[in-house]
């Protein structure tokens, strides 16, 4: 029997990883629905060699994609549009598997739904956990879903804790024998610029990551180093541990995905090529294996690791974040909401590299913090942080 992949994103860089991967392994999965927002030529090319059933896509692009199934003799698969379409199939009961890979906020309500329909998450989608954190991971007790890590470097610490990990008690304090998990960051691509040279690099050269090839709002959170500091937040969440035991250490090569210390003096790590196939793979077949075409790791090529603390005077967002997490409530939520709009801003040149921490500063600043009851408080909370965001970056101008 197959299992059945539900795949939230199809068209991104995750989204087309999990097809490759899932290309290699007909006989274990098969393709039931894709979503995707733009590049619709993409979204076919996806339809031709998978044959999912379902697709979801914006309202305003169903009709052209409708035209060009009929060209294509593509009329058997369905189309659904929109947020309803995306947790339509993320909560499908024919879909065993949900590939959470739509970036931002966005993704949040489908991700949440494919959790509490208990299927097997594979949680790329960071931001929706940094809003979420403590409704996701009740949700999937609740409902008995099995959320994986996807995000290499949190796929690396599970790989690296103990197996019964997960399935433990949630205290916040580290447990099992582990004392610390180090968090590791490549630094991105400004690592040694001045702060001087950080007010005028431009998107492209912020989109031009050293080691992972990624979409665009994940590369400028890699160069101002707010990845790491939603990836803090995301670690916290899964696996139930206090920020203050979690470490960021900036590692260039991008060899070790991250490391746990254990009571006993063992520093457990995860290492590999960085190639975002092999987290897939380990998340779509824990706790079994499954073969990828990423190289095995030479060490004779690598020949040289390197550690480092991150510069927090150059590359405020980690500590920003963690002052977040500190806050609780809905201060990750604020801190992520204004991040997409500055970093989206900053794509369109309409503000500076380094008013995107500046933007999100302001944000926390001057949006009021309460508790994250529910669902509909984070998505207003989300909607008001946009906003005073917005506010700040047209009042500054360029
Ligand atoms: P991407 O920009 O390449 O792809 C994003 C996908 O989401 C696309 O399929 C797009 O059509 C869809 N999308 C965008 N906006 C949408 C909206 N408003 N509604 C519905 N769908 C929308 O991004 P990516 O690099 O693949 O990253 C996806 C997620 O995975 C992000 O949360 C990112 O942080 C996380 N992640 C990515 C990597 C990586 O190597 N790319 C690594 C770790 C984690
Ligand atoms: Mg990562």
């Amino acid at each position: 029997m197959t299992q059945s992949v539900c795949i939230l994103g199809a068209t991104g860089s995750i989204g087309k990883s999990t097809l490759r991967v899932l290309q290699q392994h007909p006989e274990q999965y098969t393709v039931f629905a894709v979503s995707a927002f733009n590049r619709m030529d993409e979204l076919l090319e996806i339809c031709k060699s998978h044959h999912p059933k379902f697709v979801v896509v914006p309202k305003d692009k169903a009709l052209e994609l409708q035209q060009r199934f009929q060209q294509d003799n593509l009329n058997h698969i369905e189309i659904l549009t929109d947020e309803a379409g995306l947790i339509a199939i993320a909560e499908h009961a024919e879909v065993d598997i949900v590939m959470a890979a739509i970036v931002g906020a966005a993704g949040l309500l489908p991700t949440l739904a494919a959790v509490k329909a208990g299927k097997r998450v594979l949680l790329a989608n960071k931001e929706a956990l940094v809003m979420s954190g403590d409704i996701m991971m009740q949700a999937a007790r609740e409902h008995n879903a099995l959320l994986l890590p996807v995000d290499s470097e949190h796929n690396a610490i599970f790989q690296s804790l103990p197996t019964n990990y997960l399935q433990s008690e949630r205290t916040g304090q580290p447990k099992l024998g582990v004392s610390r998990i180090l968090l590791t960051a490549s630094g991105g691509p400004f690592l040694n610029h001045s702060i001087e040279q950080l007010h005028d690099v431009t998107p492209q050269q912020a989109c031009k990551h050293p080691n992972w090839s990624m979409g665009q709002k994940i590369s400028v959170d890699s160069a101002t180093l707010m990845n790491k500091g939603l990836e803090l937040i995301e670690a916290c969440h899964l696996f139930s541990i206090s920020e203050h035991f979690v470490t960021v250490v900036v590692h260039p090569q991008s060899i070790i995905h991250s490391l746990v210390q254990y009571v006993d003096g063992s520093t457990l790590a995860q290492m590999g090529n960085p190639d975002m196939c092999t987290p897939i793979a380990h998340a779509l077949a824990w706790p079994e294996r499954l073969a990828t075409d990423v190289p095995a790791l030479d060490l004779f090529e690598v020949t040289q690791l390197n550690f480092q603390s991150p510069d927090n005077v150059k590359f405020p967002a980690l500590n920003l974040a963690r002052q977040a997490m500190q806050a609780g409530g809905l201060a990750p939520t604020i801190l992520n909401a204004a991040n997409e709009i500055a970093v989206e801003a900053f794509l369109q040149h309409k503000n500076r590299f380094t008013d995107i921490t500046q933007v999100v500063e302001h944000t926390l600043q001057n949006v009021h913090n309460a508790k994250a009851e529910n669902i509909d408080i984070i998505l207003q909370t989300d909607m008001i942080a946009r906003q005073v965001a917005a506010q700040r970056i047209a009042s500054r101008g360029v």
